[in-house]
């Protein structure tokens, strides 16, 4: 392993140089295209905890949307015509055969100053501690002997 112009030992990169393909340090690299980084495979990346969260719509959207909606004293034609969908939208969002999608809900939300999206946190399975709390000195020397 090392650069094939110089020689020199460490990481190499792929890089074009003069129409040929060599592996050559990040000096040498400069003077043609560099084909790839380096992969250091050794390193990896502890990706941080992931909280998963799931958006979901209420279960009332429909009775939340249409109370909101006649309460700002618009048809449904003319509430269709301001959040660009369709009056049978609406209705259907409404009568609750629909659902809004997250999107939707969000520009619902805006416009009726309502609450449609849950945010569900599924919290990732911790185990319940079974430390009965903290360690004292004492309980140190304790063990120690
Ligand atoms: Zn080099």
């Amino acid at each position: 392993m090392g650069c094939d112009l110089c020689g020199k030992e460490g990481p190499v990169l792929a890089a074009l140089i003069e129409g040929s393909r060599l592996n050559v340090c990040s000096g040498c690299g400069k003077h043609g295209k560099i084909l790839a980084r380096p992969t250091f495979s050794q390193k990896k990346t502890s990706a941080p905890a992931k909280i998963e969260t799931a958006e979901t719509i209420v279960s009332d959207s429909a009775e939340r949307i249409r109370k909101a909606r006649e309460k700002s004293g618009t048809t449904q034609a003319e509430f269709a015509l301001k959040i660009n969908e369709k009056e049978s939208v609406i209705q259907k969002l409404e009568n609750g055969s629909l659902t809004p999608s997250i999107p939707l809900a969000r520009k619902l939300e805006k416009l009726l100053r309502i609450t449609l999206v849950e945010i569900e946190k599924e919290e990732a399975a911790e185990k319940p501690s079974t430390k009965a709390g903290p360690l004292t000195i004492g309980d140190l020397i304790k063990i120690k002997k």
